[in-house]
């Protein structure tokens, strides 16, 4: 018999015309039999499955909820106060050194030293158009020839973020909640690094309640709504020596 090669088939799901050859087959007891459905809608409806199933292992699978965690502190880079003559706001800040930035460290209370002209001083704070408070340093970058000092600016949340907080998604984490909302507050304990998502549910929560507890912000971080795009369950498992993990 000759087949036209124009046969069309409605499918149930999109409601599209489609040709025959793309309407999907299903095999039962090795028969084979045209289902209802397009063969597009069909791995659509496979892929949501398996996203859904990964999900839910993801929600009861502890060892991939995430905590809030601080970063050690290596002695060797901590600055010896003594010499430095600069007072402590409080009895736990240490200042730590900023590798990337010219003779510069950064306290947990968010307070930026220099070493200029053999004494130390304060880094002078500046407020951006966002509120944040930002420090002008020289940081250490490649030309294309060469390494230069070449003066930036950058958020104080940023610096404390990265020397003494565990941040889980550096790439995402483009935004911090500062407790109680007050972006002058970048002592680390009151920092929390969040993707734009997270940050802004935080944010409606907190205008809304005045809660921003950690139990709370913690609860934002887990909760699979609030992840970046592009983000795979399935590759957050720590699968790697029960450490390591794909990401996304
Ligand atoms: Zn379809």
């Amino acid at each position: 018999m000759n087949q036209s090669n124009n046969e069309t088939k409605l499918c149930k799901k999109c409601g599209k015309q489609v040709p025959l050859n793309q309407i999907n087959v299903r095999v039962n007891k090795g028969v084979r039999r045209q289902s209802n459905i397009c063969k597009d809608c069909y791995n659509a409806h496979r892929r949501q499955k398996r996203r859904e199933a990964n999900i839910r292992k993801f929600m009861v699978d502890d060892s991939m909820k995430l905590q809030i965690h601080y970063k050690e502190i290596h002695p060797a880079h901590i600055l010896a106060m003594e010499q430095s003559g600069i007072e402590l706001i409080a009895e736990e800040e240490v200042f730590v050194k900023l590798l990337d930035y010219k003779d510069s460290w950064i306290s947990n209370y968010g307070r930026a030293v220099s070493y200029y002209n053999g004494r130390y001083s304060f880094t002078r704070k500046k407020v951006n158009k966002d509120g944040e408070i930002c420090y002008q340093l020289s940081r250490n970058v490649f030309d294309g020839r060469n390494w230069v000092w070449k003066k930036q600016v950058i958020e104080a949340w940023k610096l404390v973020v990265k020397e003494f907080i565990v941040n889980h998604d550096i790439a995402n984490n483009i935004c911090c909640w500062h407790k109680g909302n007050n972006k002058e507050d970048t002592y680390y304990r009151h920092l929390y690094p969040l993707n734009q998502y997270q940050y802004d549910a935080v944010r409606r929560y907190y205008e809304e309640t005045r809660d921003d507890s950690e139990a709370y912000i913690l609860d934002i971080m887990n909760s699979v709504n609030y992840r970046p795009d592009g983000w795979e369950p399935s590759h957050m498992r720590k699968s790697m020596f029960g450490i390591g993990y794909l990401g996304c």
